[in-house]
């Protein structure tokens, strides 16, 4: 079902009228998770100042140590409606469980994490609604895995996903992933689904972000999420790899010069 060879036309995926695919270009930007709500306001307007189209915030965090900083679980899926209402951002949060469907109602777009890429109940489960589905690439995950992931939740009804590169595990250990910038091109040679790079968590280098992003401009990319906070210095997570908004208004002003947003 993804396989470009059966598709005349490239998906466009719709979340009112911000749209995903050919001719058009979205930034995603927020912080890694909602921590209060001064704070989500606060980077939300900002970053909607900015031009960003979507804001995103983690409220189930999956965190490789049981003892790290969870999430705000519920009350942060409220912070983020809240969010939504004063800003008029659609909004995209990470899933880690079906059960947490009944909670996402005002959510326009479900994450699915690296960790989850091949969760296959939870593709299935995903595939069953409608709502739009940002898909990770797994950490250790070929390009075909990847895309049969996305077939997973195809399979099951939902054609409304964008798929996100956000780095790979190598023998490099100066960066937290390595992007794999040919993932973008090979996506989109195989798949009709737009492709969009996470160069935040592809390296955990706050310095590496622009220059990542470029790359991925240059590449052909729908779109970017890019990790932002009021104060990076105090996040609750992935600090380092966050741009402050003076530091995402200046980057977005760089790549509006090098790609037309719609
Ligand atoms: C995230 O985007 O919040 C996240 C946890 O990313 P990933 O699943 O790519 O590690
Ligand atoms: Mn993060």
């Amino acid at each position: 079902l993804v396989n470009r060879s059966f598709h005349a036309e490239n998906k466009n995926v719709e979340i009112g009228n911000v749209i995903f695919g050919e001719g058009h270009f979205q930034v995603i930007s927020g912080p890694c998770s909602v921590e209060s709500e001064e704070q989500i306001i606060e980077v939300a307007k900002a970053v909607k100042k900015s031009g960003a189209t979507i804001l995103r915030g983690g409220a189930y965090k999956p965190r490789s140590s049981p003892y790290s900083f969870q999430g705000l679980q519920e009350d942060g899926l409220k912070l983020l409606s809240i969010a939504k209402k004063e800003t008029g951002l659609p909004i995209i949060t990470e899933m880690t469980n079906i059960r947490q469907l009944e909670n996402f109602d005002d959510v326009d777009i479900i994450q699915i994490g690296a960790r989850n890429m091949q969760n296959f109940d939870l593709l299935k489960e995903v595939g069953h609604c409608r709502k739009p589905v940002l898909l990770k690439r797994g950490l250790n995950n070929t390009i075909e895995e990847f895309l049969m992931s996305a077939e997973y939740i195809m399979a099951g009804g939902n054609e409304n996903i964008i798929l996100c590169e956000r780095g790979i595990r190598t023998i490099e250990t100066m960066t937290r992933n390595t992007l794999d910038v040919s993932a973008v091109p090979l996506l989109k040679k195989e798949s009709y689904l737009p492709v969009i790079i996470d160069p935040s968590h592809a390296s955990g280098i706050r310095s590496l972000v622009p220059p990542l992003s470029k790359a991925a401009v240059a590449v052909g990319v729908d779109g970017l999420m890019i990790e932002t906070h009021n104060d990076p210095a105090q996040a609750l997570c992935d600090g380092a790899q966050s741009l402050d908004l003076l530091q995402f208004d200046s980057l977005m002003q760089d790549i509006k010069r090098r790609v037309e947003f719609e």
